[in-house]
């Protein structure tokens, strides 16, 4: 008996243990995660205060920055368009891959090159049929759009 106690004993020893270190090691994690969201945000603010000033002396990291934005827009307009889409340039809505026009601000977007990312030349995209949405025909080309559009992607008109 005397030996079941002291197990017992020891077992609420080691569970009270265990709920201490658990409310440590939460305390220690919170403490460096605010720490690398305070460190994140810092870096952010001097590269938003530092992007134009070549002069930094943080300039060939900022530089990165801004190269590997551009990279990682190209990537994103790529995934896009395995899906037939793309990024208007102007408002950055999702449209058809081959729109000449935006159809919600209605800025004209030139055709996406991709060989910078590809290294090679792009083959041309697929253009996927607009699946099951309700479809409407441009008043002044015709072309055949998704209703809700305020601009023809094929010619710029504004629809009414
Ligand atoms: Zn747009
Ligand atoms: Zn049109």
């Amino acid at each position: 008996m005397d030996f079941l106690k002291k197990n017992m004993q020891k077992t609420e020893v080691q569970n009270e243990n265990d709920g201490k270190i658990r409310e440590v090691e939460n305390g220690w994690m919170n403490a460096k995660k605010a720490i690398e969201d305070a460190i994140f945000e810092l870096g952010k603010s001097y590269f938003e205060a530092n992007k134009d000033n070549a002069a930094s002396e943080f300039a060939e990291k900022i530089e990165t920055i801004k190269n590997k934005n551009r990279e990682e827009y190209m990537w994103h307009q790529y995934r896009l368009s395995l899906d037939g889409q793309r990024l208007c340039d102007s408002c950055n809505s999702i449209i058809t891959s081959d729109s000449a026009f935006c159809n919600r601000c209605g800025a004209a977007v030139a055709p996406i090159d991709f060989s910078d990312i590809l290294g090679t030349t792009t083959e041309k995209n697929n253009q996927s049929e607009a699946s099951s949405e309700q479809v409407i025909y441009c008043h002044n080309c015709g072309k055949k759009l998704v209703e809700g559009v305020i601009f023809c992607d094929s010619c710029g008109t504004k629809l009414e």
